[in-house]
């Protein structure tokens, strides 16, 4: 019996030694994908490199827990943070390189520039809840992207106001990286994949999936003709019957996030997020 052989992943911490491996697939004319995660890797992660992949003879996973894009009152210092059993999990999807820097690495003494943005970044949904958020996952993605030069990145729809930031500031900085995404992956009930569901309870755990459940009832809901409203004020009832605090949940269109009163007016994209306990979930769905 023959063993598939694993390749080594490189554990990098710095920029120059990130361009250095960069540089020499370069020489040699391979292609290079990169992944940025916040580490705490699970399959949703996985399926990102799986997706690079398609693109690119190279992968780089970045892991860093971007101080710049959590709130004041926020989950920072509790954020999960697993690098060994991270480093495990890319070795099974045969990374190239993990860049894990430090902040002071990302963040040099005196750092004074930040990537403003507007559009689908101010679609009062995130953001509402979050106003700085967009601003710092803006400026580590640009810096991300700038450092590793890779001819594709790959981001999660998980994150989808997050997606339509990044792919809109790519464009807007003519930044040469193809932005790719690829579809939320989820636990067999229904609930999607995060680093943060490892906070739920098994009580909270048990009823999580109700956000998927009721996003699908409603996509197929205003599939088959019922209107928007009624179908989203229905299942904001029964995500709060199931003892949600919801921060939003709303129908908008798929490109732009505005809203959006008819099925016509679309592509629809359901977005969601809620509180259970102390965590905050998030998900989507296309209608
Ligand atoms: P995070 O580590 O949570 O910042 O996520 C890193 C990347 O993984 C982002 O592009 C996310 O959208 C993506 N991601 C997170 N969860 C999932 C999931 N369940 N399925 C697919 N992609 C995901």
């Amino acid at each position: 019996m023959s063993v598939a052989p694993v390749r080594n992943v490189a554990l990098v911490h710095t920029i120059p030694e990130l361009r250095e491996a960069v540089r020499e697939w370069r020489k040699r004319g391979e292609s290079v994908g990169l992944v940025p995660t916040m580490g705490a890797l699970h399959a949703g992660h996985a399926s990102l490199v799986h997706r690079a992949r398609k693109d690119a003879a190279r992968i780089i996973v970045t892991i860093f827990v971007n101080p710049t894009q959590f709130g004041p009152t926020e989950d920072l210092s509790k954020y999960p943070r697993t690098l060994a059993a991270d480093l495990e999990k890319l070795r099974e999807v045969e990374t190239d390189v993990c860049f894990a820097p430090s902040i002071e690495e990302m963040y040099a003494a005196g750092f004074s520039t930040a990537v403003h943005v507007e559009g689908t970044a101010k679609a009062d949904l995130e953001d509402r809840f979050r106003p700085t958020h967009f601003h710092g996952v803006a400026t580590i993605v640009a810096k991300l992207l700038n450092q590793a030069q890779a001819n594709v990145a790959v981001f999660g729809e998980k994150d989808y106001q997050q997606l339509l930031v990044i792919r809109r500031m790519a464009r807007d900085l003519d930044i040469a990286t193809q932005i790719l995404s690829a579809p939320t992956l989820r636990e067999a009930d229904g609930l999607a994949m995060s680093s943060r569901n490892v906070y739920l309870s098994p009580q909270e755990r048990a009823v999580a999936p109700t956000l998927y459940r009721e996003l699908e009832a409603s996509a197929r809901r205003i599939r088959e003709g019922e209107p928007i409203g009624h179908v989203m004020s229905d299942a904001r009832e029964a995500i709060a019957a199931a003892g949600f605090a919801i921060d939003y949940l709303e129908a908008r269109h798929g490109e732009t996030l505005a809203r959006i009163a008819r099925r016509q007016e679309g592509p629809v994209r359901l977005l969601v997020a809620a509180r259970i306990g102390e965590t905050r979930l998030i998900d989507n769905m296309a209608v």
